[in-house]
């Protein structure tokens, strides 16, 4: 599958179109897709993450309308759908993550109301920038405002997760809805998984944000997504024999992991190697960016691209191909893959100054030996969502 990146739009020319769309004024909403600078997998696994928002969002515009129905159409996808507030319940096709979001909203207590929605994104999909999640808070947002209620934005984040998990049944951590919806410019954002608790954290000026699309996403994304959740859970389970208050793999440092080798098949062992190695990554790294300390930063992308290849075994050739191709490129700082895995992006911090030429060795040397186009996007570290007046 390949995966162009939708062109960036302005805010101005989306109110406009979806004006046109749904006959008449709008109130405008966005929320941004994100990259994972660092923490993989170590979400469903009550970890850390370390996100950003990209400067990609998923705009939601919305029209109050009488009764109890939502409709809503997509710039990027053909199906319509009407649906009823009072009866929502999982579908086929895109609008299942709008359902999963109202009926999310609902079940926390917000009366929404009926509406006409319209979305539009620059987020690509299946690229392992968390689309879904930017879909679900934008429209979230718009339900939410025009409940004309108060809300809180963890109103939005659990929404989002229900979404996934109930509706489009990917048991997902909470990190994509919970950057989408927190994020400020110029930082990224530990958080912990298990308490959400948070802490923004400034990217150094030292550096910009690349993200490099392979172009692939292979299949097994969604199957080995689920697999490796499920070899965490064995590993926690036999861990737990030894130490009942175990409650994940947060809760495990890698000395106990290794005196408990022999009891684990070395797949499990590995996976939970993974986990508790990445989850040190983080606060580490969290460090080096607190320090603006590169060489680290470098060590510890590079740790955990090896860790995720090796040890999870959720990388794949191109991926490999686009980690190498970029650090041998000018300007490059640190980088790894970002995302589930099996496709999609990484993640490379570049000096600044040298964005350009970064871009087109990547792209020139990725090419050369995968045979296929890089889409690369320099980024800021965008904000959270929003509406636009
Ligand atoms: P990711 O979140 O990594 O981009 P997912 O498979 O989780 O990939 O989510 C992609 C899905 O989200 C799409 O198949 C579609 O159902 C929905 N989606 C994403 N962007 C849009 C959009 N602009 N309009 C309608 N649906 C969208
Ligand atoms: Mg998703």
């Amino acid at each position: 599958m390949s995966l162009a990146l939708p062109q960036p739009q302005t805010p101005a020319a989306v109110r406009e179109m979806a004006s046109a769309r749904l006959g008449g004024p709008v109130r405008l909403f966005r929320a941004p897709g994100r990259v994972n600078l660092i923490g993989e997998h170590t979400d469903y696994n009550l970890g850390f993450v370390l996100p950003a928002a990209i400067d990609r969002y998923t705009y939601a515009a919305a029209r109050p309308r009488a009764g109890r129905e939502l409709r809503m159409s997509s710039a990027q996808f053909p199906e319509t759908f009407t649906l009823s507030l009072d009866r929502l319940q999982p579908i086929r096709g895109w609008g299942n993550y709008l359902a999963g979001v109202a009926d999310g909203l609902q079940a926390q207590g917000l009366s929404l109301q009926g509406a006409d929605l319209f979305v539009t994104s620059e987020v690509p999909h299946g690229a392992g920038l968390s689309s879904s999640a930017a879909l679900e808070i934008s429209t979230g947002l718009a339900l939410a405002a025009l409940s004309g209620a108060p809300f809180d934005p963890l109103h939005l984040v659990r929404a989002g997760q229900h979404a996934e998990h109930a509706f489009a049944g990917t048991q997902s951590g909470v990190m994509d809805q919970f950057i989408s919806t927190f994020a400020r410019a110029g930082h990224a954002l530990r958080l912990d998984c298990r308490n959400l608790e948070w802490e923004l954290v400034a990217l150094p000026a030292g550096c910009a944000l690349v993200v490099c699309n392979t172009g692939v996403k292979h299949e097994l994304a969604g199957s080995e997504y689920n697999q490796r959740r499920k070899e965490c859970e064995i590993g926690v389970d036999l861990l737990r024999r030894d130490r009942p208050e175990i409650a994940s793999l947060r809760d495990v440092t890698l000395a106990e992991l290794n005196a408990h080798q022999s009891e684990l098949t070395p797949v499990v062992f590995r996976r939970c190697r993974h986990i508790v190695t990445e989850n040190q990554r983080v606060q580490d790294a969290v460090r080096a960016f607190h320090e603006g300390n590169f060489a680290r930063l470098h060590r510890l992308f590079a740790a955990s691209h090896a860790s995720m290849r090796d040890d999870y075994e959720i990388s794949c050739r191109e991926l490999d191909l686009m980690v190498a191709a970029a650090e041998a490129a000018p300007g490059f700082l640190a980088g790894r893959m970002t995302g589930g895995g099996f496709g999609g992006c990484t993640v490379n911090l570049v000096r600044p100054n040298l964005v350009d030429s970064f871009r087109s060795a990547t792209a020139q040397a990725y090419a050369q030996a995968s045979g296929l186009e890089a889409e690369i996007i320099a980024t800021p570290a965008a904000a959270g969502c929003e509406e636009l007046r």
